[in-house]
């Protein structure tokens, strides 16, 4: 089915691959241009000496949200993914040497939590029940809804639902409700690092992450790593015949008249109805659309464009070790000693933590095919500020990589890494800027705060170039593949009714 009109998607994130999909079936032509040699963006493949990573997400959740694609164009998503569940999800280290294992498998868990705070149980479920009603009235009220108008957010239902589920509270306040040890605090209130957030300045709705993990749909492993759902995307688009340019990197929106005409990419112009906007939305604004653009779509927004928050950042090191880990997790979390000024000193400070937490990431230990036999694939994630005047990764960067590669012997038991460290690869915010063109460096986009999520967040349209639409972690719902997965459908949706009139996404 073909409706005779063209979009041009800026951008192959999980947004832009999602919205293609959604827009093709739709009846559209869809031409992406990608400015890497590769697709997923953010969810990326790196392929080194034997050695497989993912560079980015490495947690898969809600996987409704892509069944849901697949079902949209007549697949089924476990044809085309092996899907496998973790148990345990991760094991969370605490900085005096403790560790929990966290398990949706309540057998495992609750002597755990039990052991960590005893007589915690009850305090535990009374958790797990406020959490889901989060979870629950947040996914079907507020992430996947567009709000177009002001009227759709400020009414008086979401008024009572925010109170009733006292959803903007402080989150870590909200979690010490039911927990009394540092320790339980910790592990229910670290997940807000998944959207770059701190739990100490975020609002109490996000005890939405840790009940995604436990209960609802849990956490997954595509085997072959979460890149294996990009590559399923793109093998569905190429067969719905979306054509994706691979390293080309669009340089302008060409906007004449107040409606933009396609995009200009290596000098050429190419004509479109619309354009969907994958990359990050603030570079967006700032690099390729016209200055008044910008003026004019955040004239009535809270804060301007230049004052939006963004979330932290992350430094990276992919690493071939010529040894196994079996001491280790496939997913493993360990917390700095000193919890909260780790937080203060990344999101306030904005420079590199004493004592930084970090997230290790072991593939290897699920998948074997992921490194050479007898070795292992570890990927580290540790939160940083996004870039600033704070931090200058030139100077200070090595030796940051030199104090993680300590924290991997004390912490995570992997003595003489370095020694056994046969490949190295190492990402800064500078290379997520660079890379993926984001905005200040800044990992997971835009921030969450209360001011920045709902219709406070950028839209889905803009309004001062009407035909120009937004998708990607940076715009409505927020960050998160799940997220832009649904952010994906809500623009799809919108754009087929009012460039299609049609009245709702096919396979809606
Ligand atoms: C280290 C890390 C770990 C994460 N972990 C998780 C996780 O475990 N689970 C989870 O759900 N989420 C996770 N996230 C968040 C998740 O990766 C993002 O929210 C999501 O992938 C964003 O997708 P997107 O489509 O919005 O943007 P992107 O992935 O950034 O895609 C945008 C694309 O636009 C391209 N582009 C930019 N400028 C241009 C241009 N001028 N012309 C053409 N193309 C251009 C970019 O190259 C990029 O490919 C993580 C993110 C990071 C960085």
């Amino acid at each position: 089915m073909r409706s005779g009109k063209r979009v041009a998607v800026i951008g192959a994130g999980m947004g832009g691959l999602a919205a293609a999909i959604r827009l093709r079936l739709m009846g559209f032509d869809v031409e992406v241009f990608e400015k890497n040699g590769q697709i997923g963006g953010r969810v990326g493949r790196l392929e080194e000496s034997g050695f497989t990573f993912d560079t980015g997400p490495t947690l898969l959740l809600m996987t409704d949200v892509y069944r849901d694609l697949f079902k949209a164009a007549g697949r089924t998503l476990d044809d085309e993914v092996d899907l496998m569940p973790l148990d345990p999800n991760y094991r969370v280290h605490f900085g005096d040497g403790d560790s929990i294992k966290v398990s949706s498998n309540l057998p495992t868990l609750i002597p755990e939590l039990e052991r960590v705070e005893p007589g915690v149980t009850p305090r535990f479920y009374r958790f797990m029940e406020d959490a889901c009603m989060k979870y629950r009235l947040g996914r079907s009220e507020f992430v996947e809804r567009d709000f177009e108008k002001a009227g759709d957010f400020f009414g008086p239902r979401n008024l009572k639902l925010l109170l009733k589920t006292k959803a903007v509270n402080n989150y870590y306040k909200s979690v010490s409700r039911f927990f009394r040890t540092d320790k339980l605090r910790q592990t229910f209130s670290f997940q807000t690092m998944y959207l770059g957030l701190s739990p100490f300045e975020a609002p109490a709705v996000y005890a939405l992450l840790p009940y995604t993990e436990l209960a609802e749909d849990g956490l997954w492993f595509p085997k072959g790593g979460m890149y294996e759902l990009v590559l399923a995307m793109g093998r569905l688009a190429a067969d719905l015949e979306v054509k994706i340019n691979l390293e080309s990197s669009v340089e302008e929106i060409v906007v004449d008249g107040g409606r933009a005409h396609g995009v200009r990419v290596n000098g050429e112009t190419v004509g479109a109805d619309a354009v969907l906007a994958n990359a990050d939305l603030p570079y967006v604004y700032r690099e390729l659309l016209p200055s008044s653009a910008g003026a004019r779509d955040f004239r009535f927004k809270l804060r301007k464009r230049e004052k939006l928050l963004y979330t932290a950042s992350s430094f990276m090191m992919y690493l071939g070790l010529d040894r196994e880990l079996d001491h280790v997790s496939h997913h493993n979390v360990y917390l700095s000693s000193r919890y909260k000024e780790n937080f203060r000193q990344i999101f306030a400070e904005r420079r590199l933590p004493d004592d930084p937490s970090f997230y290790t990431n072991v593939p290897s230990r699920t998948d074997r095919n992921a490194a050479p036999e007898g070795m292992e694939s570890l990927y580290v994630l540790v939160p940083t500020p996004h870039l600033g005047e704070n931090v200058d990764w030139e100077h200070e960067g090595p030796a940051f990589k030199e104090k993680i590669y300590d924290l991997l012997e004390e912490r995570a038991g992997i003595p003489d890494i370095r020694r056994h460290a046969v490949y190295e690869g190492v990402k800064t915010p500078q290379d997520w800027l660079s890379d993926y063109n984001l905005e200040e460096g800044a990992a997971f986009g835009l921030g969450h705060g209360i001011f920045q999520v709902g219709y406070f967040r950028p839209p889905m349209a803009s309004k001062a170039v009407p035909n120009v639409y937004f998708v990607g972690a940076s715009t409505r719902p927020g960050t998160g593949v799940p997220l832009v997965t649904i952010g994906a459908k809500l623009v799809a949706g919108r754009m087929g009714r009012e460039m299609l009139g049609l009245k709702a996404p096919v396979g809606a």
